[in-house]
Order: C-alpha cells, then structure tokens, then sequence
C-alpha cells in the first residue's frame, strides 16, 4: 500500500526539520515546503538521500501546488524571533495570514487534516497566570510584536473559520518557548543569544533588569507533543510547553555555568511590550493528548550547547541572516 503523503511548512526551519525527521520516523512519504527567509537547507540536508522525502522550494504566501494525495499538512513556515519578525514584518503578516488562507484551501481541495503553528503570543503581556487556553491575551497590534501576535491570532480565526463552515479537519498548537540543535544561532531569540555570546567571549546581555520569566521546552518534547495534537481527535487550541519557568536573570546565570564562561552578566533596555511572564498551563495536553514534557532544562541545554559547539566558526560571527537582503523590498 502506498504511503500516507505529509506537507510540512516551514520544513527547513528549526521545529519544521525535526517534523520531516519524526514523520519520516513513522513512515510517512514527507513533503517540506519552504522559501528559506529563515531556514537553512543545513537543517535537513541529511534528508535529501531519503526517498520518502522531497522539498519544495516555495513562498507559501503564493497560491500552493501540491500535486497528488495529501493526509496531513503542518503549517510551521513563519519568521519565529522577534528579531526575524522586526526586520521583515510584512512577510510575517503575510504568511501568517495569506500563507494559512492557501494552506487552508489546500487542505480543503485534498481533504487533508491540517494543523497550524500558533504560539503563546497570542497572549500578549499575560495577565492571567500561568496561561490557560481560555485566556483572550493582553495583545498591542500596532507594537513591534503586533505583526507576528496579531497574523497569528489572525491564524488561529481563518483556521476555525474553516473547520466550521468547510469541514475541513483543523488542529491548532499554542506553542511555547522550544529550543534545541538547529536553532539559528544568529536569530536572537535568548537561548542562542546568550550560548553564542559565550562562545565568542562575550559579555551575556540581559534585557530589562531580567526578571521576566519565560518556560522552555525541549524540541523533541514538543514535537512529540504536535505528533498527539494532530492524531487526536480536538479541535481547539492546545498549549504545548513546558511549565519549568525561569526568570531570564536566573536563565543567564545557569548559561554561564553550562559554558564555563569568563564573561559577565550586562543588562541592556528591555524591548518594548516584552512579556514580563510566561508559562503554559498544560491541563488540557495531559488529559486530553496524555502528553507532559519529559526533557529537563539541564539535560536539553547540554544537548543544544553541544550543538552550537559543533557549527563552523563563520556561523558564529554571522551576524544576520544571509537570506533576508533578498527579500526585504
Ligand atoms: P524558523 O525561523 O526556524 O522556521 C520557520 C521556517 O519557515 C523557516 O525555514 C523559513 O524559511 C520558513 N518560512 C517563513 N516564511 C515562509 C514563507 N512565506 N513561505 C515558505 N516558508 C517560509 O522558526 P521556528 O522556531 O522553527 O518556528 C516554526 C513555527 O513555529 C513558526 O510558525 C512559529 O511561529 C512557531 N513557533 C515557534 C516557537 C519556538 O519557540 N520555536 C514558539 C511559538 C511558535
Ligand atoms: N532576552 C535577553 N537577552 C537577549 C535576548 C533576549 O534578555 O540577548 C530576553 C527577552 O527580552 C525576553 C526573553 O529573553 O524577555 C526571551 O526572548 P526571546 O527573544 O527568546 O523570545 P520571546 O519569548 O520574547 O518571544
């Protein structure tokens, strides 16, 4: 019998190169699809042997061919770090919003179940803590993190949209802070931040007076977490993370301990509309998905450390992306 056929966006990205390697896992034929503004082919060039496996080079914000069968789609392509999305905001309005409206119309035409990457920002600056799904969120539209909270939340209307008035079978994920090899190290979120400052002997820059918390996931707790999400028979948004908050202050310290670096903890100005606190209330994914996360912060990060140790010396002092000048208009 032929295999069962998997669309992955975003596919060369962080999270989207560990779906191919875990649906390719399972036996499933995976299809990534992705225009590289933020993904590295690196990611899954050790995929390009395998004969279940092919990639699409496309802008999912523009009408989306796939021919043949599809089962599943997951659609992970979006800028993910402030940075990414501060310097090219409109194709993260775009894809959150144009991209999800032909992935959506894909999954419609092919009969597909498709789930969609949302994100805990879709709480904004919480109020409620920690976050439970049934918490509308505290979002800014016109900050600079407006362009990525506000397509996502975007995301999350058409996608209900569709499952109500086509039928077509939706999952959404709220996901929360995952780190883990194939992290960019230049991307700017925190945790390749601060390993990349140490690496380079550099001061670990700290914003705000660094008591804002955040919650970090390791990936392949995550992606265990997405595989349960899609197979399971819900609907509505789930929360996937991991509940272990840290402030950012505490975070640096047990960088510093993990390099062994001489470096010191700098503080800088805190970004504006940073969250000040962030875990996920993960009641609904233990009893409904049967899932918790199982990695400890120690044990992922001496994982990921490995991995940013490993990279050639110019990926740490790339300072930008290579692929957005191209795309920046
Ligand atoms: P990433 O930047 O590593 O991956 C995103 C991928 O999408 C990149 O390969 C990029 O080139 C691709 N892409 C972007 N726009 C595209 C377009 N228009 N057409 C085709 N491909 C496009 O980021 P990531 O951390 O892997 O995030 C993946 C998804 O998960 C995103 O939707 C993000 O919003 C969501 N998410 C991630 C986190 C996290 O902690 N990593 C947290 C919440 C949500
Ligand atoms: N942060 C920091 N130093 C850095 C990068 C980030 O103190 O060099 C802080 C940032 O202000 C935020 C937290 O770390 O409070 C997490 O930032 P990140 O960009 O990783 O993701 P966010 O959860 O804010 O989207």
């Amino acid at each position: 019998m032929a295999k069962e056929r998997v669309l992955i966006t975003g596919g060369a990205g962080f999270l989207g190169s560990h779906l191919c390697d875990r649906f390719l896992r399972e036996g499933y034929q995976v299809i990534a699809m992705d225009n590289l503004i933020t993904g590295d082919l690196r990611n899954i060039e050790h995929l390009f042997k395998e004969a279940d496996f092919e990639f699409y080079h496309h802008d999912v914000s523009s009408f989306v061919h796939v021919p043949g069968n599809l089962k599943y789609i997951l659609h992970f392509a979006s800028p993910a770090s402030p940075i990414d999305y501060l310097k090219i905001p409109i194709q993260t309005l775009k894809v959150g919003s144009l991209g999800t409206h032909n992935l959506l119309g894909l999954a419609r035409v092919k009969k597909a179940r498709i789930l969609v990457a949302s994100t805990s920002e879709v709480y904004g600056d919480p109020m409620v803590h920690p976050q439970t799904e049934s918490y509308y969120g505290n979002v800014n539209p016109i900050g600079p993190r407006g362009v990525y909270d506000e397509a996502k939340r975007f995301q999350e209307a058409i996608t209900m949209a569709y499952h109500t008035y086509h039928k077509v079978e939706t999952r959404i994920v709220r996901i929360f802070n995952t780190y883990g090899p194939r992290m960019r190290l230049n991307d700017g979120r925190v945790l390749p931040a601060f390993i990349g400052q140490a690496l380079r002997g550099e001061d670990l820059t700290v914003f705000g007076d660094g008591s804002q918390t955040r919650s970090f996931c390791y990936v392949d707790d995550l992606v265990d977490g997405i595989f349960r999400l899609l197979m399971s028979d819900y609907h509505l948004p789930v929360n996937i993370g991991n509940p272990d908050e840290i402030t950012i202050a505490d975070f640096a310290e047990e960088i510093v301990k993990l390099t062994r670096t001489t470096q010191k903890v700098i503080y800088k100005p805190l970004p504006q509309d940073d969250p000040k606190q962030r875990k996920p209330d993960i009641t609904k994914a233990r009893s409904i998905l049967g899932w918790e996360p199982k990695v400890s912060r120690s044990e992922g990060l001496k994982i990921t450390y490995e991995y940013f140790k490993s990279l050639p010396t110019e990926v740490l002092y790339q300072r930008d992306h290579k692929n957005f000048d191209r795309y920046i208009r």
